[in-house]
């Protein structure tokens, strides 16, 4: 029996949700974030304001979440990532 760990460092773990604190009325939601499209615009369930990324923000994940979308999340864990929504 070969006690063998898989390393698998290509496979960063990328957090699939994220919390978005709404800056309007501090109302908290969990949203799932696609791992392949970026959120522009997000609106508010508890006060119903449309949420827009801040300048230089690439969605609102990256300006209102508690986690950043999973582009984001690849690119500061070193791996290579498939940008969605860099210019
Ligand atoms: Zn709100």
């Amino acid at each position: 029996m070969t006690d063998r760990d898989q390393q698998t460092m290509s496979e960063i773990a990328v957090e699939a949700t994220s919390e978005v604190t709404c800056p309007e009325c501090g109302a908290k939601h969990i949203e799932p974030m696609p791992s392949d499209a970026c959120i522009y615009f997000y609106e508010c369930k508890g006060c119903g304001v449309m949420l827009r990324p801040k300048p230089g923000d690439c969605c609102v994940f990256c300006s209102y979440g508690s986690v950043p979308c999973p582009p984001i999340q690849i690119e500061r864990a070193g791996g290579a990532s498939e940008s969605c929504c860099k210019s």
